[in-house]
């Protein structure tokens, strides 16, 4: 017979996100329920993750979360409160450095940076070639694709300026920072249960009252969260509040390429995190004196939305690889491009400004983080923090929709207004409308 149980707050998905709320929830003295499809912590859209974690960003919102964001990486195990048997996600602390349009950065990103506080410095492309011998500063503005006669012209003018922004790094293993955070919440009381699909989200009277599982399974919750990734649309159809949301989600195919590194860039010995808007790419060192690639969706390269999230294509396509691997052999002349295709496949959570929905929903006790958009991965903690006040406040009878709740954050102490987050904004017409948020 079908198990019949309750819970304070179910969360649909154990990724990053999905586990931080479990976390943040269960410490608040929620008995919570992190429910996945999949056989473990981590195992969907942030299992390939890129893990980057950076500052810049083109709202004040932005900037501000991510800049709280980087204190709980730097303070992980302090955070946790907790050992886990598998040991502790490392987060590289390696800077970052920018090359290109620096229009936005000026216009854009350093003011915040300056209103804010975080830290960055301007260089010429002689402090370039000296942290990164071998590198290429030519300018090949706009990002074209190979197909294309002009993507093989040599570059006539260089690029003017780069920012460097030590307040960045990566997450050597995203898994295994998931892992983290599912042991932190069990120590706090919390549950985990994996190979575990929820097929309905059940409510009555215009209030959630719980999950129905693929083996008829009910669980009661007052409170269910949203933390599917790539799923979430199928989600809100399930609790039948994505109409009735301003900002909707889509799932957005994705590739990350890897590559050896070439001789003499020196990333093994100094690494950083490149973004080089002026090719469209971003690369970071990887395991095995790799160079992983990724892509800033420039105008040029077609997207592929993805009506089923279950049924994409998994394979890396010839297209993608020759143009993303190519942009970056511009930027590094020494880079040998192999004939294997190596690298990932997965999906953004996109919303319809690239920047997350965390909120309350027209259901009663039904809360959504969703629209990661390709960037929230080095926010978890942060929206994990968010949600959990905002949930405690609306549940305590707090009208959000009218009076957006104010979170003061727990490092920086920077107030944000969730308002910047609510599902029934418009779109916010200073994202970069990209992965860069
Ligand atoms: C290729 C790529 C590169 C990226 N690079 C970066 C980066 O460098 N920096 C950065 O900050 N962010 C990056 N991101 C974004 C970041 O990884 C995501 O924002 C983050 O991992 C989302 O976490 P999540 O917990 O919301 O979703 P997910 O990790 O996708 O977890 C959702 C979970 O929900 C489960 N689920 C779905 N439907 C159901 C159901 N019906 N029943 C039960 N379980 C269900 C899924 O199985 C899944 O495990 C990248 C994303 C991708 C795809």
């Amino acid at each position: 017979m079908p198990e019949h149980k309750r819970y304070d707050a179910i969360i649909i998905g154990a990724g990053i996100i999905g586990a931080n709320i479990g976390f943040e929830l269960s410490k608040a003295g929620y008995q919570t329920l992190n429910l996945d499809k999949l056989p473990a912590a981590g195992h969907g859209s942030t299992g390939n993750t890129c893990a980057i974690i950076r500052t810049h960003y083109s709202t004040w919102p932005g900037v501000a979360m991510a800049w709280e964001g980087l204190f709980y990486w730097k303070d992980w195990a302090n955070y946790l409160e907790t050992n886990d048997e598998r040991g502790q996600a490392e987060f590289i602390h390696c800077g970052a450095v920018y090359l290109g349009d620096t229009d936005r950065y000026t216009e854009k990103v350093l003011p915040l940076f300056d209103e804010i506080g975080v830290p960055y410095e301007v260089w010429d492309m002689e402090a370039v070639t000296k942290r990164f011998p071998g590198i290429d500063t030519g300018s090949y503005s706009p990002p074209k694709r190979v197909e294309d006669a002009a993507f093989w012209s040599e570059a006539t003018t260089p690029l003017q300026t780069a920012v460097c922004s030590p307040a960045a790094g990566y997450v050597s293993d995203p898994q295994l920072a998931t892992h983290n955070l599912q042991r932190a919440a069990e120590a706090k009381g919390g549950t985990f249960r994996f190979n575990t699909e929820v097929v309905a989200i059940r409510s009555e009277a215009g209030r959630v009252t719980g999950v129905t599982l693929a083996d008829g399974s009910l669980i009661d919750a007052p409170i269910v969260v949203n933390v599917a990734g790539p799923h979430s649309f199928v989600i809100n159809e399930m609790a039948g509040v994505a109409d009735s949301m301003n900002i909707k989600t889509r799932a957005l195919r994705h590739e990350v390429h890897h590559v050896p590194a070439p001789e003499g860039l020196g990333f093994a010995d100094n690494p950083s995190l490149i973004g080089d808007d002026d090719l469209g790419t971003y690369f970071r060192p990887e395991l095995g004196n790799h160079i992983l690639v990724g892509s800033q969706d420039p105008e040029c390269d077609p997207q592929i939305w993805v009506a089923d999230p279950d049924d994409y294509d998994r394979e890396i396509s010839t297209g993608q690889w020759e143009n993303q691997v190519m942009r970056l052999a511009r930027r590094l002349p020494a880079l040998g491009v192999p004939s294997a295709k190596k690298g990932v496949v997965d999906l953004y959570d996109v919303s319809d400004d690239w920047i997350p929905i965390y909120d309350r929903t027209d259901l009663d006790g039904f809360y959504v983080a969703v629209g990661s958009s390709g960037n929230q991965f080095k926010n978890a903690s942060v929206a994990a923090y968010c949600m959990t006040e905002l949930i405690w406040r609306v549940e305590a009878g707090h009208d959000h929709d009218a009076d957006p709740v104010r979170i003061t954050q727990r490092y920086t102490g920077l107030e944000l207004d969730m308002a910047a987050y609510s599902r029934n904004r418009e779109i916010n017409r200073d994202s970069s409308f990209s992965v860069l948020g």
